[in-house]
């Protein structure tokens, strides 16, 4: 496809989304403004993300860190004066805290002490080094069903988690993050994040971000007090199965 046939596509969708979570705001008594649009760009090219970026967006999100590495450079490369935000969403091994801290402005997947730790160490020394500017803006992800196989940590273990990110220096707590559980009702799930984030906030009232609603369901997270979607098929189109 010719790139002025792609940006006339992805201009179309980023205006239908737009217009959804503007309707969704709106029927909860919500401004838009409220909701941020994060573009989840995961096995597409960084020629999308320049073209999104063109188009006004400025938050961006990976799942796969070896991925994201080599797209926000060549995405760098193509935009060198874009303001971006890079969002990593996806499940994170300790071991790709060192190469994460280099790139991600905001790491939504913490679930662990241990991953803590690791991107607590990694962006110290990043910031050491001159790799990064800023501290690591951290979410603790929570997993909404029983099952913590998609990454997140259960309900309960939020409070500790939080206390450990606000005792490491370098990592600012922001708020929590979920995904809807297959098969679910994303409407309780969300009921139920949006209890979590009240409880965390008594504590910690600067982490007030609650992203949460996909392509799918993001009607349903607006409802309950989403302050950012992530979209991926809505604005992109549909992914293959594999990451190129
Ligand atoms: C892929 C992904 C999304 C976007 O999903 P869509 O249904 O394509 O909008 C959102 N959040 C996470 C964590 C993802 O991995």
């Amino acid at each position: 496809m010719s790139e002025e046939l792609r940006r006339a596509e992805l201009a179309e969708s980023l205006r239908e989304v737009r217009d959804r979570v503007d309707r969704a705001c709106r029927a909860a008594g919500r401004e838009p403004d409220e909701v941020e649009l994060l573009a989840v760009t995961k096995t597409f090219p960084a020629s999308d993300v320049a073209l999104l970026a063109d188009l006004g967006l400025t938050e961006f999100a990976e799942n796969r860190e070896q991925e994201a590495r080599g797209k926000v450079a060549e995405f760098t490369a193509l935009r060198p004066a874009a303001e971006a935000r890079w969002h990593m969403v996806g499940q994170l091994q300790r071991n790709k805290a060192r190469s994460v801290a280099r790139w991600a402005d905001v790491v939504e997947s913490v679930d662990s002490e241990r991953l803590v730790e690791a991107l607590g160490r990694a962006t110290a020394n990043a910031l050491e080094v001159g790799e990064r500017e800023r501290p690591l803006d951290v979410l603790v992800q929570v997993s909404l069903d029983e099952s913590t196989g998609r990454g997140g940590c259960r309900p309960e273990d939020v409070s500790a988690l939080a206390d450990k990110i606000t005792r490491t220096s370098d990592l600012r707590l922001r708020g929590v993050m979920a995904v809807a559980p297959l098969g679910g009702e994303p409407d309780v799930a969300f009921a139920t994040l949006s209890e979590i984030s009240e409880r965390l906030r008594r504590d910690h009232p600067e982490a007030g971000e609650v992203s949460a609603g996909m392509s799918g369901d993001l009607e349903s997270a607006v409802a309950h007090g989403s302050t950012r979607v992530r979209v991926g098929t809505a604005l992109l189109g549909g992914r293959r199965l594999t990451s190129p």
